[in-house]
C-alpha cells in the first residue's frame, strides 16, 4: 500500500471554492499540517470493525446530525441537545429492535456544503452560493460570500471543541443509561413520541433494576461510543489533516472517524475518489437515483479493492417514489459481486421540495416511506438493512413537514433555522425511530 496521498491533485475536483488568495490559502494548510489529531487511527479502525458487524447484519447504523453545521453553533447547548436526540433514537433502536447501534454523528466537521447552483438571486440581487461555514458566511451580503482559506482553520477548532463535548457528554456520565428518563424530561408531556418514548424508558428501568439486583454492571451501561464523520469536500481541508498511523505507516484522515464521498462528487475520475482511495478510515459514498450498478462496483473496486468488511458504506439517497425501482439491481449486482459493503439509507436528500412559501422543506411520510421501501427491497434480496443517515437537530424547530406534532406548510416560517438542508426536529427524529425499529423487528 502507497503512503502517497498527494494524487489527487492532478486530477479535476469538484465543488472547490475559488479561493481568492492562493498565499492565504497556503498559510492555512501549513497551520493545520502542524496541529494535532483530532481523532487516532485506532478509534477509526475500531468504528471500521463495527461497521464490518454492520455488513455481517449484526449491527445498524445511526448517523445524523445537521446538514450543515455552523461556528456559532459549537455550544454546549446545542451539542447537548443534538446528542440527547442521538442517545434517545438508539435507545429506542437499541431496546424495541434489539440491535446493536453504531453511533456516528454528521457533527464535528459538517461545515462544508456542495451545491447545485453557484449563485444565489434574492430581489433581483445575485450573489454566490454559501458554501458551508468552512467556505464563507451565510449572510447575503457580497463580502459574506467570498471564500475566506482562515475559515478552515476555524473550522477545525469547532470540530475540537464539539468532539471534546461530544467526549465528555458520552463518557462522562451523561449517556449512562440510568439517565434514560433525564433525556426526556423536558419532552415527554408536550409530544406522543415522548409520551412513547417514556414507556419504553420504563421498560428499560425495570430491565437494569433486574440486571442490578443480579449483580450485573456492565461498563456498557455507563458511557456510549460516539464516533464523528462529515462529507470530506474541501480537500485542501482533509489533505491537510491527513497523517500517517505510527503504528502501520499508513495516512488516516484524522479530521474524523467516518469521512464520505458527496452525491456530486462520486466522480470515478474525480480528486475526491482518488484521495478517499488513499486513506485508510471507513469511508462512505453517497449513491442517488443516477447510479447504475456499473458505478457502484467501479466506485468497490477503486475504493476497497481488497474487500476489507466495514471500510465501505453506501449511503442511498433515491427518494420515496424512486428506491423501490432503483435499489435493487444495485444491491443485487453488488452483492452478486462477491463485495462487503454495509447498506445506509439516507432518506432525506431524494425528498427535497419547495414550499409555496420558498422553504426548502421535506415531508417526514415521504422520509418514512423512503425508509420502508429500503426495508422492502432488503428484505426481498435477503440482504440487510445496515441503517440510516439523517438530518436532524435536537431543537424544536419547523423545517420538515408532517410528524406527531403535524407541522404544517404554513408553520415553516416559525422556527426555519438551517444553515441548509430542513432537518427533522426531535419529535420527527423519535417517530422516525420508533417506525424504523417497527421496520426492523418485522
Ligand atoms: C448532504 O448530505 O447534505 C448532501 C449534500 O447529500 P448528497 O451528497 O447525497 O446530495
Ligand atoms: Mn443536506
Amino acid at each position: 500500500m502507497s503512503i502517497n496521498f498527494d494524487s489527487w491533485r492532478q486530477l479535476p475536483a469538484a465543488q472547490q471554492p475559488e479561493w481568492p488568495d492562493r498565499d492565504e490559502l497556503e498559510k492555512v494548510v501549513a497551520e493545520l499540517k502542524g496541529l494535532p489529531p483530532l481523532v487516532f487511527a485506532g478509534e477509526c479502525d475500531k468504528l471500521k470493525a463495527e461497521l464490518a458487524a454492520v455488513a455481517r447484519g449484526e449491527a445498524f447504523v445511526l448517523q445524523g446530525g445537521d446538514c450543515a453545521e455552523t461556528f456559532s453553533g459549537a455550544t454546549a447547548n446545542d451539542v447537548r441537545n443534538k446528542l440527547k436526540t442521538l442517545l434517545q433514537m438508539a435507545i429506542v433502536l437499541t431496546y424495541a429492535a434489539k440491535v446493536p447501534v453504531v453511533k456516528i454523528g454528521r457533527m464535528a466537521g459538517q461545515f462544508a456544503k456542495p451545491r447545485s447552483k453557484p449563485t444565489e438571486a434574492r430581489d433581483g440581487i445575485e450573489l454566490p452560493t454559501y458554501r458551508g461555514d468552512m467556505v464563507n458566511g451565510f449572510d447575503f451580503t457580497p463580502e459574506a460570500r467570498v471564500p475566506d482559506p482562515w475559515r478552515l482553520l476555524r473550522a477545525y477548532h469547532s470540530s475540537a471543541v464539539t468532539l471534546n463535548l461530544a467526549r465528555a457528554f458520552t463518557r462522562g456520565g451523561y449517556a449512562d443509561l440510568r439517565q434514560v428518563h433525564a433525556w426526556n424530561q423536558d419532552f415527554v408531556i408536550e409530544s406522543p413520541a415522548g409520551k412513547r418514548y417514556e414507556q419504553l424508558a420504563r421498560g428499560i428501568d425495570q430491565a437494569l433494576a433486574f440486571m442490578r439486583a443480579c449483580g450485573a454492571d456492565p461498563n456498557e451501561f455507563h458511557t456510549v461510543e460516539f464516533y464523528s464523520s462529515h462529507e470530506a469536500l474541501i480537500l485542501d481541508y482533509d489533505h491537510a489533516l491527513t497523517r500517517i498511523d505510527s503504528r502501520t505507516g499508513l495516512p488516516y484522515d484524522v479530521s474524523a472517524h467516518m469521512v464520505w464521498i458527496g452525491e456530486r462528487t462520486r466522480q470515478l475520475d474525480g480528486a475526491h475518489v482518488e484521495f478517499f482511495s488513499r486513506i485508510r478510515n471507513p469511508i462512505g459514498v453517497k449513491l442517488g437515483p443516477t447510479t447504475t450498478p456499473e458505478d457502484a462496483l467501479a466506485l468497490i473496486e477503486r475504493l476497497n479493492p481488497d474487500n476489507e468488511p466495514g471500510r465501505l458504506t453506501f449511503i442511498t439517497r433515491m427518494g420515496a417514489g424512486k428506491i423501490r425501482d432503483h435499489l435493487p439491481n444495485l444491491v443485487e449486482k453488488v452483492t452478486a459481486s462477491g463485495a462487503t459493503v454495509a447498506w445506509v439509507c439516507d432518506p432525506m436528500h431524494g425528498n427535497t421540495f419547495e414550499a409555496p412559501s420558498g422553504h426548502k422543506t421535506r415531508r417526514l411520510d415521504d422520509v418514512l416511506n423512503e425508509v420502508a421501501g429500503f426495508f422492502e427491497v432488503h428484505g426481498a434480496l435477503g440482504t440487510h438493512p445496515g441503517g440510516i443517515h439523517i438530518e436532524f437537530t435536537g431543537d424544536d424547530v419547523t423545517e420538515c413537514v408532517g410528524g406527531g406534532l403535524e407541522i404544517v406548510e404554513d408553520d415553516l416560517a416559525r422556527r426555519y433555522e438551517t444553515a441548509c438542508d430542513p432537518r427533522l426536529n426531535r419529535s420527527q427524529s423519535l417517530d422516525l425511530a420508533f417506525r424504523v425499529a417497527e421496520l426492523y423487528r418485522s
